[in-house]
């Protein structure tokens, strides 16, 4: 059952503690609870409150907001009450809290966030600064893994189901889209039970023509079990393999080894030539020869033509990300301060060096030349590069479909590792690093040259970003397919793909040409192309940012026009209508007299009928309007074809296309049928309000730049994507396509619909 949540006042209190506890609540038992036992239970959920807590400004010479703040078994929020601001941070975000100096009004908290917010608290009592600290840092990085949010998290019965979208993507599926297996490659069972390498996928796809023994062998020779395999093969039959540092040390050599670099030189037959890429810098693979681990020498790999591509190590990574979060969060920011910083982290330079590298690798494979990456262990810089040469050569991976298609493959499959990388839980802080999000950074880059070639738009890259760090969904956690198979995330986790599936209009960009999308694109990597990425690094900050994004008054005034467009189309034939009945054609110029032959059968169908069909399968039918529902048009229709895998099974995406409902059966309008009329001009919103002034939503999540503002269809309101959430056939459109509307339309609807609400 869906809660009153509009029958709660606009800006009260209360409402806090609803959303609340609608969060919470369904964690522990997922069921219908009344609005009463919301309260009593969330009374008892809260763990901590502490009120007259100031929130030191940054940037507005405004005074210091003062409000309350609160710390539930998920979320630390804070209230400000005089700017009506709330802000909710949920506990697997932190990446670290604070204690600064004492000072004259309190304690200062200074609470830093993995999606790069960071909020300084003054806590009046040194006492309570103490334990919000001591509760925090516990709370935001749990020991054991069972302890993440994911375990505990729950949709409501509204969403998905919890399986749906866990067999979205598989790696035979994509194998199978990329014509392997095939005379050349093959997929082989030896790691059905990770014998052979635990942090490999179970399915590994070789060359055909390479023995077991070869592949056992050189699985030996190589950084934790990590053999060289196909992770890409282009149209052009050229390969991109991967996989770890051989250890070679000095002088070792292993004939398994280097046949399987034979046998992936001769699956292609373009050329013989094999290019190797060592993504490090030359002397720290060099250091790595004084372990016995190394590279490959040309001398003892034949037809081999190795490179290194100087992309620094995690430790580096890490480093330069904390100086280029310090020049974000400068006290006094001043520009030669901020520019200093900015260079002094060296981050664009790095961007720019795993750019530089993908571009060499995915040129190569235009040429035609098989590839094979590795950097030490092969799961990060290698899982980077990889990706994004792949991002540069295949139009499908840059469809929103097929990007979460690569990400599945090339970082959850070839095993990174995310729960240590993105410290998820209680680590060695020297494992953290931001490989995942520099790759995420360098698709951006990649968008902003080419934004007519991303089928998604910049908000995808960013909830990626915050899902991969929420915990929420088990996608991301864990280091690799067994740890995910160990910890029975698909049976007691939600998906981060079938949230994607029931959300796709947020993600479509408004600037795809599909036709433009194909093949091969190629990145100017001159130093002036790079861009820093305020949007994600310095989100939070209110001010930075444009007050409304083009793309979203884009998607905005599309979609307008189609409502528009369709409600227009269903008037026509009303006047067609009274012209016939009153008998003669009333020339008003909006229609002429071909169509009214067209239309010589007075056939209307009751618009109650087609509205009113039973709104069983809730679930069906919200992803399937999810996915008809497309603003921008036929721009994605034909590659998301396969969208969502509800109870394991593969469901077609789009509905099929009901004809006008006036050339099916239906009745003659008559007399007394003046209020379908009504009902219909009353159900489409002529105005929309615009988006330029909208701050919040009426449930007061505030309204950022970052917030997809949507239009309800029917009242034309703007709302969080949250609050709408229902679709419904609007009276008034001639197609009957379902269309988003607001909790309050959606009731509207239903009871002018008699129909008992499905709640
Ligand atoms: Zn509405
Ligand atoms: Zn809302």
């Amino acid at each position: 059952m869906e809660q009153n949540v509009e029958s709660v006042p606009e800006g009260d209190n209360m409402w806090l503690f609803m959303r609340d506890v609608r969060e919470t609540m369904k964690d522990q038992n997922n069921k219908t609870v009344s609005k009463k036992l919301l309260i009593y239970v969330h009374l008892s959920t809260f763990l901590s409150q502490v009120e007259n807590v100031s929130l030191v400004e940054r940037f507005s010479s405004r005074r210091n907001a003062v409000g309350p703040l609160y710390l539930t078994a998920t979320h630390v929020i804070y209230v400000d009450h005089d700017n009506k601001r709330e802000t909710w941070i949920l506990h697997s975000h932190i990446s670290s809290v604070t204690k600064l100096p004492l000072t004259p009004q309190g304690s200062p908290l200074q609470v830093r966030t993995k999606t790069f917010l960071s909020m300084t608290f003054i806590i009046p009592k040194e006492r309570d600064a103490h334990d919000l600290h001591q509760l925090l840092v516990q709370m935001c990085q749990p020991e054991s893994i069972e302890a993440l949010y994911c375990f505990r998290y729950s949709q409501g019965i509204e969403d998905l189901p919890r399986e749906a979208g866990w067999s979205l993507f598989d790696l035979k599926t994509e194998f199978e889209r990329m014509g392997v297996p095939n005379e050349t490659w093959t997929m082989t069972l030896l790691n059905k039970e990770y014998e052979l390498c635990d942090t490999y996928p179970r399915y590994l796809y070789v060359p055909a023509s390479a023995p077991t023994n070869v592949l056992i062998g050189s699985s030996r020779f190589r950084s934790r079990g990590r053999l060289p395999v196909l992770t890409y093969l282009h149209q052009n039959k050229a390969a991109l393999c991967r996989c770890s540092q051989p250890l070679s040390g000095f002088s070792a050599r292993c004939v398994e080894d280097e046949n399987l670099l034979v046998c992936v030189q001769k699956a292609n037959p373009n050329t013989a030539q094999l290019v190797v890429v060592d993504t490090r810098p030359r002397i720290n693979a060099m250091a790595n020869r004084a372990a016995g681990k190394g590279y490959e020498s040309e001398a003892n790999y034949e037809n081999t033509r190795f490179m290194f591509a100087g992309i620094d190590n995690i430790h580096v990574m890490r480093q330069s990300l904390a100086r280029l979060l310090d020049a974000c969060d400068l006290k006094t920011p001043m520009m030669g301060a901020f520019i200093n910083g900015l260079e002094g982290s060296g981050w664009l330079r790095h961007i720019k060096s795993i750019i530089d590298a993908a571009v060499s690798i995915a040129k190569t494979l235009e040429d035609g030349s098989s590839v094979l990456v590795h950097c030490s262990d092969g799961w990060d810089r290698t899982a980077q590069v990889c990706g994004l040469a792949q991002v540069l050569i295949d139009p499908y991976y840059r469809t929103l479909h097929g990007f979460q298609a690569l990400i599945a493959k090339e970082w959850l499959a070839y095993g990174h590792k995310f729960t240590d990388r993105c410290g998820h839980i209680q680590i060695d802080p020297k494992e953290i690093s931001p490989v995942f999000t520099q790759w995420l950074e360098a698709v951006w880059q990649i968008t902003q040259q080419f934004p007519a070639a991303f089928q998604f738009n910049d908000r995808l890259l960013l909830a990626i970003h915050d899902h991969v760090h929420s915990c929420q969904f088990g996608t991301f956690i864990g280091n690799c397919q067994k740890d995910r198979v160990d910890l029975r995330l698909e049976e007691k986790t939600y998906s981060f793909w079938g949230y994607i599936a029931t959300h796709m209009n947020e993600y479509l960009s408004p600037l795809y040409k599909p036709d433009l999308n194909v093949g091969f694109i190629e990145p100017n990597v001159a130093p002036q192309t790079f861009k820093f990425w305020r949007e994600l690094y310095c989100r939070w900050e209110s001010g930075l940012h444009p007050r409304e994004s083009l793309s979203d008054l884009m998607v905005a005034a599309k979609s307008h026009l189609n409502s528009l467009d369709d409600h227009i189309r269903l008037l026509h034939k009303r006047i067609k209508l009274s012209e016939q009945k009153l008998g003669t054609p009333v020339n008003n110029g909006l229609h002429d007299n071909k169509n009214k032959k067209e239309s010589s059968v007075l056939y209307l169908t009751d618009n109650r009928l087609s509205y009113s069909k039973p709104l069983q399968n809730e679930v069906n039918l919200k992803l399937k309007h999810t996915i008809e529902y497309d603003p921008l048009m036929n721009n994605h229709v034909d590659v998301d074809k396969t969208v969502v895998g509800i109870d394991g099974h593969r469901t077609w995406g789009c509905l099929e296309e009901k004809g006008d409902s006036f050339d099916s059966d239906g009745q003659f309008l008559e007399d007394g049928n003046m209020d379908t009329l009504i009902d219909e001009l009353e159900s489409v919103a002529i105005e929309w309000k615009s988006v330029r002034g909208a701050k919040e939503c009426p449930c007061s999540t505030p309204l950022d730049f970052a917030t997809r503002k949507s239009h309800c269809w029917r009242c034309g309101e703007i709302y969080c994507s949250r609050c709408l959430d229902q679709w419904v056939t609007l009276p008034g459109h001639m197609s009957q396509k379902q269309s988003p509307v607001c909790r309050q339309c959606y009731r509207v609807i239903v009871k002018s619909n008699s129909l008992e609400s499905p709640e």
